[in-house]
């Protein structure tokens, strides 16, 4: 029996608006929008950034994910794995009985057409998608509409014989999804993290070189049976819509110019083809916080948001190249005006600090949270910012 998907939401969006604003609303927040993004509270003052938090993607996949709890009230309902990269959002989940198919004890062969499954913001692979289908399940698909939007470049890239190169992580559940939709149209992949990787495709775009140690490099980020020296004549860019723009950009330019240098700019279009697809949102909070650290003279940043959370980290990333920058999980790492607990840019492990604030005088802090962080933990950071101020 084919699933039943559905993609615009069950109707009770009224139904479930009070309890999203019980579970994720600050005053505190709103009320510091109200006065031009600024706090001030003794010897502290806040700026928050002008975007930040909930982005319009994640907004809807909680929502949906509400209503499909209320929709189905006596039918198993999963989700296939983290809805979005915030703790407190999933455990909110699963307390209203949501199960995750990632947790130990659950498997996607023991779900039939009587359980529903939503599928995350940032999507599922199409082996995902295919393998839900054929049991027959009822489907919630809250895919981002700008992940869609990637998806229909990276579709476009393997009809025309482009190899879509994604930068990306190639770990994360969205770039997973993105290069299995180049695979089912018939095309080829190759992800690239940084820089430092895309200097390697480059030197070989430009010279050649040994395709056995290219692979090696690159294992478990192309597509089954890459060549290089076949599939990077023709190269497509696509990026995970929540990277650092700015790095995007960089990357794009080089594998343009590696690109002209090796093929001249006679028939450009049919060797190389690049089209933004970081997404607004990520755009506007990574803008925001730019423009923040630029107007404000703020002490310190804190930024708050899943470790996991890529858009979260690249916004640690911008504040940390000219302020002392503090990533937190949430408002419970602020564990005292001496202590801290945070994850240090560019390092994987969460660490304890301390005297990370000014004990004397007055003492300005920048704030912002990724895409999947909601209000409440912004504001419950800032009345403990303040309780620290006193
Ligand atoms: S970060 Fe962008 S792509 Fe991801 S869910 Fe939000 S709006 Fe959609």
């Amino acid at each position: 029996m084919p699933a039943l998907i559905f993609r615009k939401g069950l109707d009770l969006k009224h139904a479930v608006a009070g309890m999203l604003a019980d579970n994720y609303h600050s005053d505190i927040v709103e009320r510091i929008k109200a006065e031009d993004f600024t706090h001030r509270a003794g010897r502290l003052t806040v700026h928050l950034a002008r975007e930040f938090g909930f982005c319009y993607g994640v907004d809807r996949a909680v929502d949906y994910a509400y209503q499909t709890r209320e929709r189905f009230p006596d039918r198993a309902v999963f989700l296939t794995g983290e809805i979005i990269h915030n703790p407190h959002v999933n455990e909110k989940l699963r307390t209203m009985g949501i199960r995750f198919l990632s947790d130990a004890g659950e498997s996607l062969d023991a779900l039939g057409p009587s359980d529903v499954v939503i599928l995350p913001a940032f999507g599922v692979t199409v082996a995902m998608l295919a393998s839900l289908d054929r049991r027959g399940c009822t489907l919630i698909d809250t895919t981002c509409g700008s992940v869609l939007n990637v998806w229909k470049n990276v579709r476009r890239y393997a009809e025309g014989g482009f190899t879509s190169i994604i930068h990306g992580k190639v770990w994360h559940e969205e770039t997973q999804a993105t290069a299995s939709q180049a695979v089912q149209y018939g095309g080829t992949y190759l992800v690239v993290f940084d820089r430092a990787e895309t200097d390697v495709v480059c030197n070989y775009v430009r010279r050649g070189g040994d395709p056995a140690a290219f692979l090696e490099r690159f294992r478990n980020a192309t597509s089954p049976g890459f060549d290089p020296d076949v599939d990077l004549q023709r190269i497509g860019l696509a990026n995970q819509t929540t990277m650092l723009m700015s790095e995007s950009l960089e990357i794009g330019d080089m594998i343009r110019d590696s690109m002209l240098a090796r093929y001249g700019a006679a028939d450009f279009d049919r060797r190389y083809q690049a089209f933004d697809t970081i997404c607004s949102a990520t755009q506007d909070r990574q803008d925001a916080v730019v423009a923040l650290l630029r107007e404000r003279p703020v002490d310190l940043m804190i930024v708050i948001g899943g470790y996991n959370s890529s858009n979260t980290a690249n916004l640690a990333r911008i504040c940390a190249a000219s302020r002392p920058t503090f990533h937190i999980a949430d408002p419970e790492c602020l564990i005292s005006r001496d202590e801290i607990r945070h994850r240090p840019v560019g390092t994987k492990t969460e660490v304890s600090a301390t005297g990370w604030l000014p004990v004397d005088g007055d003492v300005m802090i920048g704030l912002t949270s990724g895409a999947s962080t909601p209000d409440n933990l912004v504001g419950a950071a800032i009345a403990r910012l303040e309780s620290f101020c006193r």
